[in-house]
């Protein structure tokens, strides 16, 4: 999963992208209000963390940019700003979630989970499909009962699928979700996860939907 981050106090930012690059999620980070807005247009992130207070574009303002054009992807506003109403104006103007700075890194990581899983349209924390349990929180695989043993990026190409079982997901998406801007990408590095990740829960698990992409499916 892929969280964009919008935060213009280095500190904090460093902390952050540490603490979510931790927990498994690949980390793109702006500092700025116009640059939040050109990434948002990109539609590439699963959820963004937005601070308020920034340079160039107050961050209310870049929700309401988000908003209006229907995108109804998960915000969490991490904000200084601790009024009740200004707290009120956020969730209000669309975001899922408000969280007071100073706040813990490890209930951020939780919230970030509990807010992707809900978008997901999904109640519990682990993912279940075909005999196969994937528990984000723990990073934690099983195969009818057995533990499997996967790399982070094995671990996160996983996770996507699981989300929507069933749907297909481009190998464009796939890079999307498990890399951020940062991140060198092999010209294959995707077919040779899928690959291991194949040889590790059957052959049959993930399928190969031909010129389109990938999706999980029952044996
Ligand atoms: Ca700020």
């Amino acid at each position: 999963m892929r969280i964009l981050l919008i935060e213009d106090d280095a500190m904090i930012g460093n902390a952050v992208s540490r603490g979510l690059g931790q927990a498994g999620f690949a980390v793109d980070w702006v500092t700025d209000g116009r640059a939040a807005d050109v990434a948002l247009a990109h539609r590439s992130h699963d959820l963004a963390i937005l601070d308020l207070g920034l340079p160039k574009q107050d961050g209310m303002a870049v929700l309401a940019t988000l908003r209006s054009r229907g995108d109804s992807m998960p915000v969490l506003i991490a904000s200084a700003r601790d009024t009740v109403r200004d707290r009120i104006a956020g969730l209000d103007a669309g975001a899922d979630d408000y969280l007071l700075k100073p706040f813990d890194l490890d209930e951020l990581v939780a919230r970030v989970r509990a807010l992707l899983r809900r978008h997901a349209g999904s109640a519990t924390p682990i993912l279940s499909f075909g005999g196969v349990d994937l528990d984000p929180v723990r990073r934690r695989v099983t195969r009818h009962g057995e533990p499997v043993a996967l790399s982070a990026r094995e671990f996160s190409i996983l996770e996507a699928l699981m989300q929507r079982p069933g749907a297909v997901l481009s190998r464009e998406k796939l890079e999307e979700s498990v890399y951020g801007w940062a991140d060198e990408i092999g010209s294959n590095a995707i077919e040779v996860h899928l690959h291991h990740l194949r040889k590790k829960l059957g052959p049959g698990f993930i399928k190969n939907v031909r010129g389109v992409g990938y999706r999980v499916a029952e044996a």
